[in-house]
């Protein structure tokens, strides 16, 4: 039987710490947080090697009274709370007194503080949690921060930290995050001596995020603004062509925090169903202001997010907000014949691929009041026996569906008999009756998503991929933690044929992809590497990142939903289809086509 006993001070500060501070990032936002509180107008940030040696804060704030300097670093000790009530009200980023106090017990520090108005200050260190006599101090006033070596007294956290690349990331993405936040404030960040964003105070949010995330998605901004009930939402969306593969251009501050919360960002998505894809992400960067007690900010211990008292209250407020303004901005117009309408929200009809059991017509359509007659408009006239649109022959496009991807050539007699057979409705499907009993309809996205993947997937893997050298390489802004990932991805994609280099604050150039990728949009694409790197938690093996770069490629470089399609592209798309094996489903799972047999119609209409 092992005894129970009480854990020595210093264990439980190395304990506490890891709920604050995992990762230099964290360290870098609780200080800058602080300066911020101090009222500082002016904060510079250095850091060494990603923050895992050196993170320095320096600002020009209220500053530590020499007396209370000690206690600066003492756990549980706060200026900033002094009743139960007050947390109730809170008006300050930080409130817990646990930050400096965490910092002190994993790392080395020192802090220097003076106020404006003392002629010296004081200065005190902390060596996992050893803390130095007090000394005064003369240096200028407000109050500098340095955290050495974070970590270094409890090895086993520091295992856990990830390559300097990765932790540079997250250190930029913090500063990101608090530099959005707060206008009117002067931000530097530097690192290992050199300066990489100065952010000048009168520099608005709008700038802000041009110099972060680059002039486009600054440019593709619209600017929003409501209130109700004493609740406001500020802020900016973006248009429905800046979207995403993943959130990293949605961002949130609550009464002037960063947090993040799905709930709000469902009803971003809800504001823009239609205008963009499902699996899109559009740019929101989103202010809300809340009165004190509408919101509980003691939420999480590294306040990373909050409770409200009326979420439903504040995500419909967002989700209008975003609507109205869309709407003013006539997205919704534009979008009906555009590029980026999301496929009728249709649900598929019926998920059997050719050649399976017949499906249940409807059965898969709960929201369908009648469950038996297909979405959307009725069919198109005379289906059955019309004369079908007739097919104009004309020579394939030089730039058609299949460019670089050279694929056992169909003839143009082969592929205009296809397309005599076929047409397209509501934008994204194609109608095609085999014959004798069977009509399908094709996903034309999906089926050209899984032909382009099966091509460009069997020449990725055939062999050491060759890459076609960019003349000029091709910069591409990105959220710092992505640009962070790729560089440390930098080798292993390399192997494949994506050359990225050049990296620079968020930017990276790509200096080359993939030949059999032929030409596609290569910075979206990179872009949408660069999200899903970030999402996985250790590099995926060489051959599964050979597949979700085919995967991701060819969903890049397909047709979508709301393309008209010619007949050329329609009978070469079928064509291939007979060519391709297995397109019944695209690379996601999804089906290609779905089957109506004549007794399914014949039920339809009660014939049977
Ligand atoms: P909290 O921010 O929750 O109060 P911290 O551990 O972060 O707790 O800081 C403890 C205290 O040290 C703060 O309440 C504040 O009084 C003082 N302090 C910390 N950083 C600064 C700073 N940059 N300028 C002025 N005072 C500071
Ligand atoms: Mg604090």
């Amino acid at each position: 039987m092992t005894r129970i006993r009480t854990l020595p001070p210093a264990l439980v500060g190395q304990i506490a710490a890891g709920e604050v501070i995992d990762r230099p990032a964290s360290a870098l936002k609780e200080l800058v947080e602080n300066s911020l509180d101090a009222g500082a107008t002016r904060i510079e940030v250095e850091l060494a090697r990603g923050g895992t040696d050196l993170i320095r804060v320096v600002d020009d704030g209220g500053g530590i009274h020499p007396d209370d300097i000690e206690l600066a670093l003492a756990n549980h000790a706060t200026s900033k709370l002094a009743s139960a009530d007050d947390l109730a009200r809170v008006g300050t980023l930080g409130f817990r007194g646990e930050a400096l106090a965490s910092l002190a017990a994993i790392a080395q520090v020192k802090l220097q503080s003076r106020p404006p108005d003392l002629p010296l200050g004081a200065e005190v260190s902390s060596r996992a949690g050893d803390l130095s006599v007090a000394g005064a101090w003369a240096g200028p006033s407000g109050t500098q921060v340095e955290v050495r070596h974070l970590f270094f007294s409890v090895p086993a956290r520091r295992k856990f930290l990830r390559s300097v690349t990765t932790e540079w990331g997250h250190s930029q993405e913090a500063f990101v995050r608090v530099a959005l936040s707060r206008p009117g404030v002067h931000f530097t960040l530097a690192h290992d001596g050199r300066l990489v964003y100065e952010v000048a105070s009168a520099l608005g949010v709008l700038d802000r995020v041009g110099l972060f995330f680059g002039s486009d998605v600054a440019n593709s901004l619209y600017a929003l603004e409501a209130e109700r009930d004493g609740v406001t939402v500020s802020g900016y969306v973006g248009d429905p062509s800046c979207d995403r593969p993943g959130p990293s251009l949605q961002y949130l501050f609550v009464n002037g925090r960063w947090v993040r919360d799905r709930g709000v960002f469902q009803a971003v998505q809800e504001a823009y169903a239609g205008l963009v894809m499902s699996g899109r992400y559009p740019a929101a960067f989103l202010f809300l202001g809340l009165p004190a007690g509408a919101v509980d900010v003691n939420a999480h211990p590294a306040k990373a997010e909050v409770r409200f008292r009326d979420r439903a209250a504040v995500c419909t407020l967002v989700r209008e907000a975003v609507r109205s303004r869309l709407a003013a901005a006539e997205l919704t117009a534009r979008a009906a014949g555009a590029r980026k309408v999301k496929p009728a929200d249709q649900g598929p009809v019926a998920v059997v691929p050719p050649g399976r059991e017949p499906p249940t017509i409807g059965a898969r359509r709960p929201d369908q009041t009648q469950p038996s007659a297909p979405a959307g408009p009725p069919f198109p006239p005379s289906p059955s026996g019309a004369t079908p649109p007739p097919a104009t022959v004309s020579p394939p496009p030089t730039a058609g569906l299949f460019p670089a991807v050279a694929a056992p050539p169909s003839s143009a007699g082969v592929m205009a008999k296809m397309a005599a057979r076929a047409m397209q409705v509501l934008g994204c499907y194609l109608v095609v009756e085999e014959p004798p009993d069977r009509v399908l309809f094709i996903d034309q996205h999906a089926l050209h998503e899984r032909i382009l993947f099966g091509r460009l997937h069997a020449r990725l893997a055939a062999g050491r991929p060759e890459c076609q050298r960019l003349l000029a390489p091709e910069p591409v802004d990105l959220p710092p933690v992505q640009a962070a990932v790729l560089r440390e991805h930098q080798d292993a994609l390399a192997d494949l044929g994506l050359l990225v280099e050049g990296f620079g604050g968020g930017t990276v150039l790509l200096a080359g992809y993939p030949a059999a990728l032929g030409r596609q949009p290569a910075a979206s694409l990179l872009r949408g590497v660069a999200d899903y790197l970030a999402e996985q938690d250790r590099l995926p093996g060489r051959d599964q990142l050979l597949y979700d770069l085919a995967a991701l490629a060819a969903c890049h470089a397909a047709v979508r939903a709301g393309d008209r399609l010619t007949d050329v592209e329609i009978g070469e798309l079928l064509a291939q289809r007979e060519l391709a094996q297995d397109a019944h489903h695209c690379p996601h799972g999804r089906p290609t086509a779905v089957v109506f047999e004549r007794r399914d119609l014949e039920k339809l209409f009660k014939r049977a």
